[in-house]
């Protein structure tokens, strides 16, 4: 058995942003780390698993001010929702807390001020616009104007919907403020830095990266780090002036700690709590040097807060770091972005009303889930056949043919010579491997392999056929121990499935009369001394009706709350309204980066009009040189004529697929009206079309685009 010694270890899980519900984009990040601390607990670890609702900001504020309503009243709405959808879906939060809470006040402050003693928080003027009706200083997003190019109305301060293109907010024309609708002016103020760029912190981090687990992770670290010497890491602006909703910087009146200082402190905030509550030593669990363990788990986009800001926030304040971090990919839903127009932006309570059982959802997530930040895919066609197949036809199926039988004939008693049946050596063996890739996070294996020996199990049971032998009297014992090793195998398939399904997991220990189930019972078995009760049902099938109606029902939902303020975004968007105007799908993934939670699932469905399309100049280009980039091992520089008077310079991060000389005088495709992009080693001006696998790491090749013979360059692709 891996990992007998007990460990304690404190979990976390991204906390959700409190102005929306949680929806099955959040789920897989939930889901995942609930699945992976029960199977920690199943070991007799010591293990705390927190989370809270990230309660701070600018959005929040204002969806109050909007409601009637206080922020407090809000979060308080929102907590209880959250709190109801976490417990529908079995995520065991040891407590689940708020990052507007009097511990995390506390601990916000102590860590600023230690930062401070460090030397790490400076001071800085900067320029922002700002409203001067409302009187505060206006995010980008709360800014809207003329575009500078086509002049379309209403139009975001980054970029442009009708016509693409980007632009600095100061480049608007007519620019007004989302909250007054007044003119924003530019004002200074003073704004608080946590100073990652100096030498100590970058040297903490080069060290730091080592930890990580995930390959994807370190390479993203490593990236943001640059060489050696050549840190790119910037100041981190901590603060915000007021009215803001918030905590109030010590020693700062009118400052407060930007919602991103404060969220991850929640988390320790939410343990004290816990510790608080069941008499455990904080201290020991947070100071540096710390025999505990502590993991996050959180979506691919807020790595950067986790991997760089949280863990030299922690070092520098005299804390512990992280043990790991663990990134997850995004959902999509039948291969695209979940959609509030198609009807895939599902929510978690329109999950369970609509009558669908959350753990057919933890079964199918976590059979897809494998450790990596790879998107994962909810498909409901392969979501029915799977949970009806494996769940149902494979695993359900085995307890139902034999516990029948064994309850009448044999009044429920096992036959116990039959334990010792090789086939259930076989499963025995098994257990710790699935234990220890739940520990590895590969659930997907976990389960695979499971359903491999379920598949077994139920090849048994056709073989040994309980249904013939019950015919017959004189093969009682035959019938007696072919139900006997069915049950028991039933009790060991269990095992392995409960960390995903707890709530069934419950259900077979009351049907067989066993105490929970943990990893060590893969060495004991059921016994004669203690009769199974009856059979119960245990699962329906998913019926393909439920899953229209859930789609139909989140259909109806957009209609029902129009002006609903997306999770995770900086403004209040009138989602539904721009999508009926047959507008591009608002940019949600940018906004999603002030709030803490990133459990993925971004709005837009994916799709793109002919006239998206078109927007795209892609042309013909004749490669007339290239040449290896100094100082770069990813970038070649190429020389394109594109049919203009001048030829264009383009970098492309194809060196690992071609030497320069193998492209000179070929023919290509490339982005023509790409804004040029400035890069360490020059200006490059458009974009070359390559070829990959969706997983580069496993499938690594990289191809350029050729056209066939007759292109010409310049012509254009369309
Ligand atoms: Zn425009």
């Amino acid at each position: 058995m891996p990992s007998t010694a007990p460990r304690r270890v404190l979990v976390t899980s991204a906390l959700p942003y409190a102005n929306g519900q949680i929806h099955i984009g959040h789920l897989v990040e939930y889901i995942q780390t609930d699945v992976w601390v029960r199977a920690l607990r199943m070991h007799g670890h010591e293990v705390h698993y927190v989370g809270a609702d990230d309660t701070h900001g600018t959005p929040i504020m204002l969806r109050a001010e909007k409601e009637g309503i206080t922020p407090r009243q809000l979060i308080e709405r929102v907590w209880q929702e959250h709190k109801r959808d976490f417990d529908s879906f079995g995520i065991s939060f040891d407590n689940y807390y708020s990052t507007d809470s009097e511990e995390n006040r506390v601990l916000s402050e102590q860590v600023y001020l230690a930062l401070k003693d460090a030397g790490l928080i400076v001071e800085r003027d900067v320029e922002q616009a700002y409203d001067p009706v409302r009187e505060m200083f206006l995010p980008d997003r709360f800014i809207k104007g003329e575009c500078p190019k086509c002049g379309a109305k209403d139009q975001y301060g980054d970029s442009c919907e009708v016509c693409g293109s980007t632009y600095a907010p100061t480049d608007l024309k007519n620019p007004y403020s989302v909250v007054s609708g007044a003119t924003p002016v530019r004002r200074t103020s003073t704004h608080h830095f946590f100073k990652l760029s100096d030498p100590r912190c970058e040297n903490f981090l080069r060290g730091w990266v080592a930890k990580l687990a995930q390959p994807e992770a370190t390479n993203k670290m490593r990236e943001w780090l640059g060489d050696s010497g050549d840190a790119k890491l910037a100041d981190w602006d901590i603060s915000r002036d007021a009215p803001y909703f918030g905590f109030e910087i010590p020693g700062a009146p009118g400052k407060y700690f930007y919602v991103w200082l404060d969220a991850p402190v929640g988390y320790y905030a939410s343990f004290k709590n816990l510790c608080d509550k069941r008499g455990l030593n904080f201290e020991e669990w947070v100071r540096p040097g710390s025999d505990t363990e502590q993991y996050h788990f959180i979506g691919k986009d807020i790595l950067y807060f986790h991997t760089l800001f949280w863990p030299a926030m922690l070092e520098f304040s005299g804390h512990r770091t992280p043990t790991n971090v663990f990134a997850h990919g995004f959902l999509t839903v039948d291969g695209q972005k979940m959609s509030k127009s198609r009807g895939t932006f599902i929510t978690a309570q329109s999950f369970i009303d609509n009558g669908l059982n959350a753990e057919w959802l933890r079964y199918y997530f976590a059979a897809k889930l494998n450790g990596s930040m790879e998107d994962i895919d909810l498909n409901f066609g392969d979501f029915i056949a799977r949970v009806n197949s494996d769940l149902v036809g494979k695993y359900i199926n085995i307890a139902s043919r034999a516990a029948g039988f064994l309850v009448k004939r044999f009044g429920g008693r096992i036959d116990d010579a039959a334990m010792s049946h090789a086939l259930l050596a076989q499963l025995r063996e098994a257990v710790p491997t699935v234990a220890a890739l739940y520990e590895q996070r590969d659930y997907s294996k976990a389960l695979r392999q499971t359903m491999e020996l379920a598949d077994t199990v139920n090849g048994y049971v056709d073989t040994v056929k309980p249904w013939e032998l019950a015919k017959d009297p004189a093969r009682a014992q035959a019938l007696h121990e072919a139900c006997s090793v069915s049950l028991e195998a039933f009790r060991l398939l269990t095992l392995m499935l409960k960390p995903v399904l707890p709530l069934l997991a419950a259900s077979v220990e009351n049907f067989l009369a066993i105490a929970p189930l943990k990893w060590s019972d893969a060495s004991t078995a059921l016994s004669s001394q203690q009769p199974v009760n009856a059979y119960q049902h245990l699962m329906t099938r998913v019926d393909q009706k439920q899953v229209d109606a859930l789609i139909a029902a989140n259909q109806e939902s957009l209609q029902a709350t129009p002006g609903d303020i997306q999770p995770g975004g900086e403004g209040a968007r009138n989602v539904a309204g721009v999508e009926a105007q047959g507008a591009k799908a608002p940019k949600a993934a940018k906004a999603a980066k002030t709030a803490a939670s990133s459990a993925g699932g971004d709005e837009g469905d994916g799709v793109i009009s002919i006239d998206d399309f078109s927007k795209i100049d892609l042309r013909i280009a004749l490669i007339v040189d290239c040449k290896a980039v100094a100082g770069s091992d990813k970038l070649l520089q190429l020389t394109l004529d594109v049919g203009e008077e001048k030829t264009r310079n383009v970098f492309s991060g194809i060196k690992s697929a071609y030497q320069p000389e193998q492209l000179v005088g070929k023919l290509t495709v490339m982005v023509a009206n790409l804004a040029p992009r400035k890069m360490k080693f020059g200006l490059s001006e458009g974009m070359v079309l390559a070829a990959s696998a969706a997983d580069e790491k496993a499938q690594p090749g990289l191809y350029i685009l050729e056209p066939n013979s007759g292109a010409k360059p310049g012509m254009r692709v369309r």
